[in-house]
């Protein structure tokens, strides 16, 4: 381990100047902040546009042969606002021409998206005094666009061992024939992570715009009670149950190189915020759940065949219709007599009919039926093993509030129990859950 912080900035903490000056005195309030990875400037404001929408949008545009000038214009002032506010003397406008003759010229959509980055990663740099080093020279992908984690160790070693202190821009990296590639949607806090674990940081610090992670989506539930401390399995299940306050893939490096990661926030720094630690020295949790996030968008087809547990292989013959229409699957409940699969409707596209008629001719059930609209929630607790009752009381919450469960699924860890609502109970179940507990 070395005492070195690894310091991730999200969209809304670099949103304009003020932002940036905040960023700078936490920044330059603790020596050990070394590496900053900060990603494209976000909402200053509710209605307000994200660069990186901004620049697909561009891309899009010149793949439409539509020009792309005037969106140009909106991410061109936003930099050179920052820049003149800041008072830095730092020349935007050359940097700002050649990505626009970049993007004119046909550029890639991961290269135009991760402009945004770059460009603000730049600004930072200058604005702290730090050296910039180009993502691009650090985070390296293979030739088929995936993420090579011991190539990208090596370049990290090699040229940040010598490195005082540096802004390295979030969300990209590089493939082998130099092409810019970028990771998903949210990406720079897998950015940050990587660079975490290959310097063996003594700590990844993910700064946002809430006090850590809630207990609940602080769109859905009022002012939802922080998290003081949530294992790396519990985040996991939460990010990808959708509390994206940190991408679902960000935890795995980290955890690798058994980094703590603490979630803070910009705009309240003294805020302890949420750590996120080893799951083995975890500590009892006060609570019986650490928290509550969910998802809408999914199909339930539900089969059902007179003594289904006794016939061999029946769960593998429906699992193969599934996977030769190329279909992952969320959950599997089952019962004695039934089984559902739960589907994300992104899967399904129009393969849902061709599905049904594969599992009759696969399985031959008594009856077939499809649940659309669901909305998936899943309740996460370390200490949810040892606690008798859990599931009992969310039931009663939610029929307490009128909702109607249409599916339960607990999983083998014991740590999570997912319930499926109809989409529009979705708010409401979410809201008794927090509230029971
Ligand atoms: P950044 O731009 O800093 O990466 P994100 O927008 O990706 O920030 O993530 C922070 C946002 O995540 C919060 O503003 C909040 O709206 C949302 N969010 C969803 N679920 C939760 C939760 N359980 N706890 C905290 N924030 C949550
Ligand atoms: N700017 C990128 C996005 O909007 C990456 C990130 O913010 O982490 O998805
Ligand atoms: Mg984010």
């Amino acid at each position: 381990m070395n005492d070195i912080i690894v310091a991730k900035f999200g969209g809304s903490s670099l949103a304009n100047a003020k932002q940036f000056r905040k960023v700078k005195s936490i920044v330059l309030s603790d020596e050990r902040r070394q590496f900053i990875v900060p990603s494209a400037p976000g909402k200053r404001y509710d209605k307000d546009y994200k660069i990186t929408d901004l620049f697909y949008l561009c891309h899009a545009h010149v793949q439409q042969g539509i020009s792309f000038d005037y969106v140009f214009g909106i991410i061109s002032d936003r930099y050179k606002e920052i820049v003149t506010e800041l008072s830095i003397d730092f020349n935007i406008e050359f940097y700002l021409q050649e990505v626009k003759n970049k993007i004119k010229n046909g550029a890639s959509a991961d290269y135009t998206a991760s402009r945004g980055e770059y460009l603000n990663g730049l600004i930072l740099a200058d604005f702290l005094g730090f050296n910039f080093i180009d993502a691009a020279d650090l985070i390296l992908f293979d030739k088929y666009g995936c993420f090579d984690s011991e190539a990208t160790k090596c370049a990290i070693e090699k040229k940040l061992n010598n490195t005082e202190k540096a802004v390295i821009p979030g969300f990209y990296g590089v493939m082998p024939n130099k092409e810019i590639k970028t990771f998903s949607r949210g990406g720079s806090d897998i950015t940050g992570s990587i660079i975490a674990r290959d310097v063996q940081a003594s700590l990844y610090e993910n700064w946002t715009d809430v006090s850590g992670f809630l207990m609940a989506d602080p769109r859905i539930v009022e002012n939802p009670k922080p998290i003081e401390n949530i294992t790396y399995k519990e985040l996991r299940e939460l990010a990808y149950m959708g509390a994206t306050v940190l991408h679902e893939e960000a935890i795995f490096p980290a955890r690798e190189g058994k980094i703590p990661i603490n979630i803070k926030n910009t705009n309240s720094p003294q805020d302890k915020g949420t750590i996120i630690i080893n799951d083995e020295n975890a500590e009892e949790n006060l609570y019986t759940i650490t928290g509550i996030a969910g998802r809408k968008d999914f199909t339930v087809i539900a089969v059902e065949k007179a003594f289904m547990n006794a016939e061999i292989g029946f769960g593998r013959r429906l699992l193969s219709v599934l996977e030769a229409y190329g279909v992952s699957f969320e959950h599997m409940p089952s019962g004695i007599d039934t089984m559902s699969v739960v589907v994300n409707d992104s899967q399904l596209d129009n393969k849902l009919d061709k599905i049904l008629d594969g599992i009759k001719r696969q399985c031959n059930p008594d009856t077939i039926h499809v649940i659309p609209n669901m909305a998936l929630i899943a309740t996460v607790g370390r200490g949810m093993a040892r606690t008798v009752g859990v599931s009992q009381k969310i039931f009663t919450a939610l029929a307490k509030n009128k909702v109607n469960i249409r599916m339960i699924d607990q999983g083998s860890s014991e740590m999570n129990i997912i319930i499926g609502v109809q989409a529009e109970d979705f708010e409401k179940a979410i809201n008794a859950i927090y509230n029971v507990f």
